[in-house]
């Protein structure tokens, strides 16, 4: 029997999920796991939520906040494994070892890099640097070939790449060079009009857990025009790579009260359809679009596939014991694999 394909993503416990984590890893991973060629692992990535400032309290909700809203969001204990990071002691070892094939430099000039240090100037730390080694020792440590991640991730991505391309060469290992799954919904703006939606820019996102009336709250807030001009696809761009620019993605900044139009008409694609959001292209040209209306409109159909999500939740959140043992058996079966990757870098590495 042929082996099934790995496929291992991961959450940073840094606060609730989001639409944009939904659409730009969870769906596909859960395409993947009812997939019979795939073996599916999520992973709370507990130790990455270090690498920005943290409370440890909060953390260690977080941890169980993110259990709970993959289980919310269709993942299948029977289908799929999810476990938490820092259980698995095999990603910080493996970790390491890649480390030896990495420069100083590479690491340091990541756009990702420089943009959290941006963030958090106090917090200029080895682990924030670390970083992309670490999510590289994770994908590695079982030999994904692709994963579903959001375009934000892709410089990471390529990082692992380099680091498999050179760990197979230096010590003839077999690490695949692994590639993104691209789904519909890769790259969700903020709701601010800036940047990406992302769970540790407050005001950015909006929650799977989030009720109707917030969603209504959030949406109100984002920036938005006249309701007339010209539609220019800044979603689309943003994603581009520049000329001059290989092996990182630089995104443009495009105007403030762009984006802001441009994030409700990519929400409107994704859950009112591609037609409905040409239809508001239209109106945007021709006659105006009320944004009151169109927002109305928009919260209730995010709320309508929100709703099943967290109803599953609530059913979740009564049984804290069932959570505890997908945790164990997720942990166990992550083991198993990530134990014999390791002990195989090891032997060739010489240790
Ligand atoms: P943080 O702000 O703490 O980094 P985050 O919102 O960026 O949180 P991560 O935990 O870093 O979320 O990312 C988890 C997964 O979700 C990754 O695959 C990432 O690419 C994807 N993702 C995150 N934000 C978006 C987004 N706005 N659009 C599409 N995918 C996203
Ligand atoms: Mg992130």
């Amino acid at each position: 029997m042929k082996d099934k394909k790995r496929v291992l993503s991961g959450i940073r416990a840094s606060g609730r999920l989001h639409l944009g984590n939904y659409f730009g890893m969870i769906k596909g991973m859960l395409e993947l796991q009812d997939s019979p060629d795939h073996d599916v692992l999520f992973m709370v990535a507990d130790l990455h939520a270090m690498t920005t400032p943290y409370d440890p309290q909060e953390l260690k909700n977080n941890i169980r906040e993110v259990v709970l809203d993959y289980l919310a969001a269709g993942l299948d204990p029977q289908k799929a494994s999810v476990f938490v990071q820092s259980h698995v002691p095999e990603h910080t070892e493996l970790a390491y070892l890649l480390s030896t094939a990495v420069s100083i430099a590479r690491l340091s000039h990541l756009p990702t890099y420089k943009e959290k240090v941006k963030q958090y100037p106090k917090n200029n730390t080895m682990a924030l640097l670390y970083y992309p080694i670490l999510m590289a020792a994770d994908i590695l440590l079982y030999k994904t070939e692709a994963l579903p991640v959001g375009d934000d991730q892709l410089p990471h991505l390529e990082i692992t790449r380099e680091i498999a391309r050179k760990m197979n060469e230096t010590y003839h290992l077999n690490f695949p060079e692994p590639t993104q799954i691209k789904t519909t919904g890769a790259y969700i703006p903020s709701l601010t009009g800036e940047g990406k939606m992302s769970k540790s820019v407050e005001g950015s996102y909006i929650n799977l857990t989030d009720d109707l009336n917030t969603i209504k709250a959030k949406l109100a807030k984002v920036p938005s025009d006249s309701g007339k001009g010209e539609i220019l696809d800044v979603v689309e761009e943003k994603t581009r790579i520049l000329p001059g620019k290989s092996g990182s993605n630089y995104y443009y900044s495009g105007g403030k009260r762009r984006d802001g139009v441009n994030a409700l008409m990519e929400l409107i694609r994704l859950f009112c359809g591609d037609t409905r959001k040409k239809e508001y292209e239209g109106i945007y040209e021709n006659a105006g679009i009320q944004y009151g209306d169109m927002k109305d409109e928009l919260s209730e159909a995010i709320y309508a596939k929100l709703k099943p999500i967290q109803a599953r939740r609530a059913e979740l959140e009564k049984d804290p014991d069932y959570i505890d043992k997908v945790l164990a058996d997720g942990a166990a079966k992550a083991h198993l694999v990530a134990s014999e990757t390791v002990k195989e870098v090891k032997q060739k590495m010489g240790l």
